[in-house]
């Protein structure tokens, strides 16, 4: 079967580059699944999973926020971060979840309400795919 080439890139480097042949993952504007030879596009991407899939096997990392691009045979995901099951400290996103709560109840000016909100969906998404 064809693969594309993908990159994942944050701000820390490199975090794999490798053939898949599918990319299922969450833009803005809803589910997207990315096989080779797809149209050149650009996407932004939401707090959520990236799951790659190759063979019997299927990669997933957890993402937050960033932009897919694709060209037919290769697609780069620039994420400001992207961990993979293993890598999430399970207890580290429980209390990032649990310091958002707090602050979500606590009645905050909308800036700091936005910012928890993100991060409660950031600790979300990670526990999510840790488990
Ligand atoms: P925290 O409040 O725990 O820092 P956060 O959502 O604000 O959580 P980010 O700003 O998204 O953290 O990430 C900062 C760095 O820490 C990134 O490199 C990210 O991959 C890493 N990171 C954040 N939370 C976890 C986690 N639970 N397990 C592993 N790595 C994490």
């Amino acid at each position: 079967m064809s693969t594309l080439t993908v990159s994942v890139v944050t701000p820390d480097g490199p975090v794999l580059e490798e053939g898949f042949e599918m990319i299922s993952c969450k833009a803005a504007n809803g589910e997207l699944g990315v096989l080779p030879g797809h149209i050149p596009m650009v996407a932004p991407l939401t707090i959520s999973s990236v799951r790659l899939k190759h063979e019997n096997d299927t990669r997933l990392l957890a993402v937050s926020g960033g932009f897919l691009e694709v060209r037919p045979d290769k697609a780069t995901i620039l994420a400001q971060t992207a961990e993979d099951p293993a890598s999430i400290d399970i207890k580290r996103a429980e209390e990032a979840k649990q310091r958002a709560e707090q602050r979500l109840q606590a009645n905050q000016d909308d800036i700091d309400f936005r910012r928890a909100e993100l991060a409660l969906k950031r600790a979300m998404n990670r526990l999510d795919i840790a488990r």
